[in-house]
């Protein structure tokens, strides 16, 4: 940009700058005594007023160039260069203070206002954004411990506080149509055994039922409750988690200083919100799918897969403590003729009603497995063999004595055979383990079914 002056004799004021008017920015130029010798018509549009109250008056008599004072007259002493950046008017400019000399050896200033308004709206777009990316990166990486969903939770609240700037939370999920405190930060004992007790029941139905991304918590309502009111909170937000429209859990963020919500504020909080159900449901869907990989789709038990791997486990486990542990193998007797006689439906029936007694008749610990079509086997950790054969009996009995529904009209009964195995006694690893109660279990079949065998050790060296 150059300033053309066409007036060579530059003592006299009315000193003219022809090209002024074609500069697009607002553009003023001042003299060392601080009055406007120039400025354009763009300028003149900008603060709405028109030459003459402005030409020759002191810029400090201009509200929007009373802001630049300081530096002005900076730049008069030091004729160096500077900027700085005002808003007017709901924009936002750079202004350029730019000292040049002037032919008669005198200093004067020029002023160019950049128009930054987009520019700088652009950059708070852009860090909102990198904000959100923030946000989605720190809290996808609580995926990492998927594994354990407590620990989920307890990551995910810790990085939630850290994104949000909040020192306090809680994070309640629908369990049984009922919402639960599954993790907190920063509360007092009181508080969650309030919590814990439904205390916040009523709150919580006020923020589900107004159905918003976010709901605040009014100081009135807070003063209310006096476990809240002795945490000092001022400031609580309610964001409901949702899971395919419905609401799957509630997150609260509490301060004990005050918040300004302002519309920022609100969208990163229900952002946040989003994300959390979002990362959740992943988790719980990631679960599922593995859970379903090691469970048997007819019956619910758990399958070969499963088998296999815990079977491993316990080996390990049981030699690292020197204890020992049994495994039983049974199958239907005569499988084959009540599924020839009743249909194969009839058949399917009575393989779930078999694996309900298994699960009910062993222990939380014992691990029940389909392991074939009509062969199951159950692990009992830390049990001998004599504890075991006396279950299998104990199933052996309750299973003749069941009398199973099928087709919906008619009842049967069955019997099974079972083979009994200890480890370490009867083998030394899982195959030898397996290939033992087998044996035993088909010593069963010939010995007439509906008994159980226990392994015998002239059996294992034929395993092996
Ligand atoms: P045994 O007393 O010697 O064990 O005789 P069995 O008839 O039970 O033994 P066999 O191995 O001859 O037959 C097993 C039958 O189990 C054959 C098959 O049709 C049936 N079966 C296997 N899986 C399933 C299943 O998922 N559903 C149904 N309904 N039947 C199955
Ligand atoms: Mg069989
Ligand atoms: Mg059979």
């Amino acid at each position: 940009m150059k300033i053309i002056s066409t007036d060579k004799d530059a003592h006299k004021d009315q000193t003219e700058f022809i090209s002024l008017d074609l500069i697009p920015d607002p553009f003023i130029i001042l003299r060392p005594d601080s009055t406007i010798l120039d400025a354009n018509l763009s300028f003149f549009t900008l603060i709405g007023s028109g030459k003459e109250a402005v030409i020759d008056k002191d810029f400090n008599e201009i509200t929007l160039l009373r802001k630049l004072s300081r530096k002005v007259s900076q730049a008069f002493t030091s004729r160096a260069e500077d900027f700085e950046r005002i808003s007017y008017h709901n924009r936002h400019f750079e202004v350029l203070i730019l000292p040049f000399r002037h032919s008669d050896e005198s200093y004067l200033i020029r002023i160019v206002l950049k128009d930054i308004t987009n520019f700088i709206r652009l950059e708070k777009e852009l860090l909102k954004r990198n904000k959100e990316l923030i946000i989605i990166n720190t809290l996808s990486s609580a995926f990492i411990s998927s594994e354990n969903m407590d620990l989920v939770m307890e990551d995910l609240i810790e990085k939630v506080l850290l994104i949000t700037d909040f020192h306090t939370g809680f994070l309640m999920m629908n369990e049984d149509e009922h919402l639960k405190l599954r993790t907190s930060k920063g509360i007092s004992p009181d508080l969650q055994n309030f919590i814990n007790a439904g205390g916040i029941e009523a709150l919580c139905n006020d923020v589900l039922r107004i159905q918003e991304p976010m709901y605040i918590v009014e100081r009135s309502a807070i003063s209310r409750i006096p476990v809240l009111r002795e945490e000092d909170f001022v400031f609580i937000a309610a964001i409901p988690l949702l899971s395919n429209q419905k609401v799957m859990g509630l997150l609260f963020l509490a301060s004990r200083v005050s918040r300004e919500m302002d519309f920022d504020f609100a969208a990163l909080l229900s952002l946040v919100g989003n994300h959390v159900s979002h990362i959740i449901d992943k988790i719980k869907l990631f679960q599922e799918t593995k859970r379903l990989s090691i469970t048997d789709g007819l019956t619910g038990l758990f399958n070969s897969r499963y088998f296999y791997r815990f079977l491993d486990l316990e080996i390990s486990r049981t030699k690292r403590y020197g204890s020992s542990f049994s495994l039983m193998l049974f199958d239907i007797d005569n499988f084959k003729k009540l599924n020839d006689t009743y249909g194969h439906q009839a058949g399917d029936e009575v393989l779930q009603e078999l694996a309900r007694i298994l699960k009910s008749v062993s222990r939380e610990t014992d691990v029940v497995v389909r392991y074939g079509g009509e062969e199951f086997v159950i692990i009992l950790p830390n049990t001998s063999e004599e504890e075991a054969i006396t279950l299998a009996y104990r199933i052996l009995q309750t299973v003749q004595e069941t009398k199973i529904m099928i087709n919906a009209t008619e009842q049967v009964s069955i019997t099974v055979s079972g083979g009994v195995a200890s480890f370490p006694q009867n083998a030394s690893t899982a195959k030898s383990l397996l290939n033992a109660a087998d044996s035993a279990m088909y010593a069963a079949k010939t010995a007439g079914r509906n008994t159980i065998i226990c392994y015998q050790g002239n059996l294992r060296e034929k395993s092996i």
